[in-house]
């Protein structure tokens, strides 16, 4: 009998280490942040910002086998312009940087599956490389053409945000840059894709806990700023106050940290 009580007991501590369901459930947006879906190439170093296709796949199913409607950031726009509600079993997948790899592995699982998605893009980098990592810690790899991008968008399955001209850390530029960086990635993006970007994230989350920093990224326009912290931000949102937080996804996550980054904002310590 006591070995059973320890044994439960262990696994239980051991649930609870790895998983934060103890935590009480938390209102506000679920905004899913996704950045690869592939295979790490050899020589990464940031292994878990790459999700598998099948984890990909299995978590866009969880989500809508759970009457979860994923909304695009028009969808967003029109609710937030007109007061609305946000529906409780409602979610945002949203993607960094406009990796090849959306194209060619993610898109297909949303189309497929009958779910929606945006991808922020860093304007300058578009057919090219993730150019802004050191490649000796990160390796290279393409990034999608503009071709691929309105190809997407066309289908009615992607929207875009900015993620800036060339992805900086907006908090370090002279704060005339930093406001550059986020106007011109809104008026470069909207005359490629001949759509509004009402939505921008901050690369590395640099820049959205500096009034100046943020005040310019309003100015450029956007309706929506996105951090990158963890978390869920209360609807209705109140702009003037605070970014909106995302839900990071991991490439060890499984469905089960997925319903804990939606209910609970977080799904470990
Ligand atoms: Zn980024």
């Amino acid at each position: 009998m006591t070995m059973i009580f320890a044994v439960v007991t262990i696994a239980a501590l051991g649930l609870s280490a790895r998983w934060a369901w103890w935590r009480k459930p938390v209102p506000g947006m679920k905004v899913l942040c996704y950045h690869k879906v592939g295979s790490p190439p050899p020589g990464s170093k940031l292994k878990d910002l790459w999700v598998s296709p099948k984890r990909f796949r299995a978590q866009v199913k969880y989500l809508l086998d759970n009457g979860y409607a994923t909304l695009t950031f028009s969808d967003l726009k029109k609710l937030h312009d007109s007061g609305a509600p946000l529906p409780e079993r409602s979610v945002l997948i949203t993607f960094d940087d406009g990796y090849e790899n959306n194209y060619t592995s993610a898109w297909p699982i949303l189309r497929e599956l009958g779910a929606k998605g945006n991808i922020f893009v860093v304007y300058n980098t578009i057919g090219r490389t993730n150019l802004w990592h050191d490649p000796a810690t990160e390796p290279w790899v393409n990034m999608a053409t503009l071709e691929q991008l309105r190809e997407m968008q066309a289908s009615g399955v992607i929207e875009y945000g900015s993620h800036t001209m060339n992805h900086p850390h907006l908090g370090s530029l002279p704060l005339e840059d930093a406001a550059w960086e986020m106007q011109e990635s809104k008026r470069q993006l909207e005359a490629a894709l001949g759509r509004e970007m009402c939505a921008f994230a901050y690369p590395y989350g640099d820049g959205a806990y500096s009034p100046e920093v943020r005040k310019k990224a309003l100015e450029a326009g956007y309706t929506f700023d996105f951090s990158f912290k963890q978390g869920k931000t209360l609807w209705p949102w109140d702009r003037a106050s605070s970014t909106i937080d995302r839900l990071f996804i991991r490439g060890s996550d499984n469905n089960w940290d997925l319903e804990l980054h939606l209910t609970r904002g977080a799904s470990r310590l």
